[in-house]
C-alpha cells in the first residue's frame, strides 16, 4: 500500500466506498489524515465501518461543513458532471473544496525516483497495461500494475528507485486527475463510448486528452494516430514542444479491402503484420505480430505497438521486449481462445462492450456465429455494418435484442433471450455445417441487464462451452 502523507492532520472526505474509496481511505489514514467516508448506499457505509475503523462514516452528508474539508476524493463511479453532478460534489464545488481522484493522490504520493506509465484509450487499455507490465517484469525491473485494470492504485506496493508503475486510467478517472506527472502517457485510440457520463463526444475527447495535462516536456507521449482525434492531439502536443511517438497500424477497410496507414516519419508502424520502428522516414522491422496466438487481430497490434514504444522509452532493449511479447499469456475475456469442439472454435470476447471492439473481433474471422446484445451503447451496432459479410448468423440476447434485430437488415438472426439459449443454438447451427466455424461472444454491449459485469458474462459463456464439450464427448462426438 502507498501511504498518502500530504494530508497529515487535515480533514479529507472520500465519496464512494467501493474498493477504490476504501483503498484511498486506508492510504489517507496511514498518512495521518482524518477521513470522512461518504456513500449513498447504507451497505457501502457499513462496509466502510468494517474496513476503515479509524474513519468517520457520515450517514447524512448534509452535516459536513465543507469549509473544514481540505479535499474531496471521488470514486470514478460517481457522476462528476453528467447526467448531473452528485449533490455532494455540487456542495464541495460551491465551497471551493479541491476535488480529485485516487490516481492524482497516488501520483503525488509515489516515491520520487519511481516511474509512472499511464495508459488510456477507448479500447485496449487493459491488454496494453498487462502486456507492458509483463514486459517490464520479464526485464527484471521492479514493476506494479494497477488502476482501472482492477487493482486500486493506492493498493499497489511501494517500489524502489527505478521501479515502474503501469497504470490503466479510464476517462472517468482522467476527469479527476490534472497533474499525473507521468513519465510516459499513452493514448491508444478514441471512438464514441460513455457519452452519458461525458455529455457528448467533445466531453469524452476532452477527458481522454487530460492524460497529457501537466506533463513535463521530458515526458514521453505515445499516441495512436489512426483516428482523427488522436491525430489532432498528436499535432497539438508537438506544437506545445512535447516529444511524441505516434503509432499507426495498417488497417484493411472491410468495404474496399484497401490497406491504410498514416504517413509517419518517426514513431512505430505495423506494416504487413510487422512491427517497425520508423526513424527519419525509414522503417526498421522488429518482429512479426501475425503469429502471436494470445494477441490475435490487428487491433491487438496497436496494443503491442504501444507497449513496445513505452518499453523502449523506459530504456529496455529491443530483443528483450520482443521475446517478452511472445511469452505474454493474454487476458481473459479479450479474444480469449476457448478451444474447439470438432470444427467449431469458441472465442470469449465478453469485454467487447462497445461496437468498435466488436467490429475488431469480427475483422479477425469469417463464418462467424455471433452472440450479441445486452445494454446497448449510443450508436448501437451501426459500426458493425462493414463486417456483416463476416457473419453467418447472429444470436441476440438481453435488452438490446429487438433493436439490434431491426438493425441487422438481412443478416440471419434469432432472438435467444439468454446466453445459455444462444450458445446451444449457435453450436447446433455451427456444428451442422461441417466446416470450420467460430462461435464468438462479442456483445457490443454492457452486461448489467443479465450479469453483474463482463467477467461474469464471460465466465458463464466459458461454463456453457465446457458443458457442451462434456455433453459432446459423452455422446462420442469430436472434442
Ligand atoms: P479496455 O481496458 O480499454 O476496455 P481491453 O484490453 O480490456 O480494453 O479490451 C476491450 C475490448 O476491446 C476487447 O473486446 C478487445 O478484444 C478489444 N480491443 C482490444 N484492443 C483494442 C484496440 N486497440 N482497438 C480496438 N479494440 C480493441
Amino acid at each position: 500500500m502507498i501511504d498518502v502523507t500530504t494530508y497529515a492532520d487535515r480533514n479529507v472526505a472520500v465519496l464512494g466506498m467501493s474498493r477504490t474509496g476504501i483503498a484511498a481511505g486506508h492510504a489517507l489514514l496511514a498518512g495521518g489524515a482524518r477521513v470522512f467516508a461518504l456513500d449513498d448506499m447504507p451497505a457501502a457505509r457499513e462496509r466502510a465501518r468494517e474496513c476503515l475503523g479509524a474513519a468517520v462514516v457520515v450517514d447524512d452528508a448534509a452535516q459536513i461543513s465543507w469549509s473544514d474539508i481540505a479535499t474531496l476524493v471521488v470514486s470514478p463511479g460517481v457522476p462528476l458532471h453528467f447526467p448531473k453532478p452528485h449533490p455532494v460534489i455540487r456542495k464541495a464545488r460551491a465551497a471551493g473544496c479541491e476535488i480529485l481522484g485516487d490516481i492524482e493522490l497516488f501520483a503525488r504520493a509515489r516515491a520520487e525516483r519511481t516511474r509512472l506509465v499511464l495508459i488510456t484509450g477507448t479500447n485496449g487499455k487493459s491488454t496494453t497495461t498487462a502486456l507492458l507490465g509483463h514486459i517490464i517484469a520479464e526485464s527484471g525491473l521492479p514493476v506494479a500494475v494497477g488502476g482501472n485494470i482492477g487493482k486500486p492504485v493506492l493498493e499497489m506496493p511501494g517500489l524502489p528507485d527505478q521501479g515502474v508503475y503501469v497504470v490503466e486510467i479510464s476517462s472517468f478517472q482522467l476527469d479527476l486527475t490534472s497533474h499525473s506527472q507521468a513519465d510516459i502517457a499513452i493514448l491508444l485510440n478514441i471512438t464514441p463510448d460513455h457519452l452519458d457520463r461525458h455529455g457528448d463526444m467533445a466531453g469524452y475527447v476532452a477527458a481522454k486528452r487530460r492524460i497529457f495535462d501537466g506533463l513535463s516536456v521530458a515526458a514521453g507521449c505515445i499516441v495512436g494516430v489512426d483516428d482523427t482525434y488522436g491525430e489532432n492531439i498528436c499535432s497539438d502536443l508537438r506544437a506545445a514542444g512535447h516529444s511524441v511517438v505516434p503509432l499507426s497500424i495498417e488497417n484493411e477497410t472491410a468495404e474496399s479491402g484497401e490497406v491504410t496507414t498514416c504517413e509517419i516519419t518517426e514513431g512505430i508502424v505495423v506494416r504487413d503484420g510487422k512491427l517497425c520502428e520508423v526513424v527519419a522516414g525509414t522503417e526498421h522491422p522488429q518482429m512479426d505480430l501475425r503469429d502471436l496466438s494470445h494477441l490475435p487481430g490487428s487491433h491487438n497490434w496497436q496494443n503491442v505497438a504501444a507497449a513496445y514504444a513505452a518499453a523502449r522509452g523506459l530504456g529496455l532493449a529491443r530483443a528483450e521486449i520482443c521475446t517478452a511479447i511472445e511469452t505474454f499469456p493474454g487476458l481473459a475475456h479479450r479474444m480469449e481462445q476457448l478451444g474447439k469442439i470438432g470444427t467449431v472454435r469458441f472465442v470469449n470476447d465478453s469485454k467487447a462492450t462497445n461496437a468498435d471492439a466488436t467490429a475488431r473481433a469480427l475483422a479477425c474471422y469469417t463464418d462467424i456465429f455471433l452472440i450479441l446484445g445486452g445494454v446497448a451503447k449510443s450508436g448501437g451496432i451501426e459500426g458493425l455494418k462493414p463486417f456483416f459479410s463476416h457473419i453467418a448468423k447472429v444470436y441476440l440476447i438481453g435488452e438490446a435484442a429487438a433493436a439490434f434485430a431491426a438493425a441487422l437488415d438481412d443478416v440471419p438472426h434469432i432472438i435467444c433471450g439468454d446466453l445459455e439459449t444462444a450458445v446451444s443454438a449457435a453450436f447446433a447451427d455451427a456444428s451442422s455445417q461441417k466446416k470450420e466455424a467460430v462461435i464468438l461472444l462479442s456483445p457490443a454491449c454492457a452486461s448489467f441487464d443479465q450479469f453483474e459485469n463482463f467477467e461474469a458474462r464471460g465466465a458463464a459463456f466459458r461454463a456453457w462451452v465446457e458443458r457442451l464439450r462434456q455433453d459432446n464427448s459423452m455422446a462420442g462426438g469430436a472434442v
